[in-house]
């Protein structure tokens, strides 16, 4: 479902359908989701007792992580080979790119919460309990890809210090284009991305 049409029955009455879940799966057609969670938002406001709203407050918080995450896709590579062995980490990048992952958990939690209370009410739903899945294991795909990210980042001082091996000043790893090489000894050097290119020129 998650993945195709919606297709699950909401209880709703007639009244939240017309005015909330109607304009909803208006702006949802279009693939408006973050307009179509605002509609849902209201009518929860207004209803909050309704289970339909519910429902839909977690998908439109679904399809909203989701559509940030293909967009993620796109973004800039933070990790580019230059070949020879050298890699170059775009640190500015990877910070943005874990600011975004952040942002799409937060939402997948909100998701999360309208279909746990949902889960409290219709504790048998099998429609409810496989959503409740596809959101946990989206949630926890991001978490894992992140944890990852940082660890690299906090670890790379460890391996390969703080200082540039051209300039012999500091580098800091989370906002700077930084470039790895294995040096003779086994060993993984860091450059400032400014200071490799103008020593591999002369
Ligand atoms: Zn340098």
């Amino acid at each position: 479902m998650a993945e195709g049409g919606f297709d699950v029955p909401l209880k709703c009455s007639p009244e939240e359908y017309k005015h909330f879940v109607e304009p909803a799966m208006r702006e949802a057609q279009n693939s408006n989701f973050p307009s179509a969670l605002d509609i849902v938002e209201n009518g929860l406001n207004a209803h909050p007792a309704s289970e339909g709203l519910m429902f839909l407050k977690a998908y439109f918080g679904y399809k909203i992580a989701d559509t940030m995450s293909s967009e993620l896709s796109s973004f800039p590579k933070v990790i580019q080979p230059l070949g020879n062995g050298a890699l170059m980490v775009d640190g500015a990048m990877t910070s943005q790119l874990l600011g975004k992952f952040q942002e799409i958990v937060g939402i997948l939690s909100e998701a999360e919460e309208s279909i746990n209370e949902l889960l409290q009410v219709n504790p048998n739903s099998q429609e409810v309990v496989a959503f409740k899945g596809y959101i946990d294991s989206k949630k926890n795909q991001l978490g894992r890809e992140s944890e990852n990210m940082k660890a690299t980042i906090s670890n790379t001082p460890n391996i390969a210090g703080s200082f540039c091996v051209g300039c012999r000043k500091s580098i800091s790893y989370d906002t700077q284009k930084v470039v790895f090489r294995k040096s003779s000894a086994s060993q993984l050097e860091a450059w400032h991305l400014p200071c490799f290119q103008s020593k591999a020129k002369n």
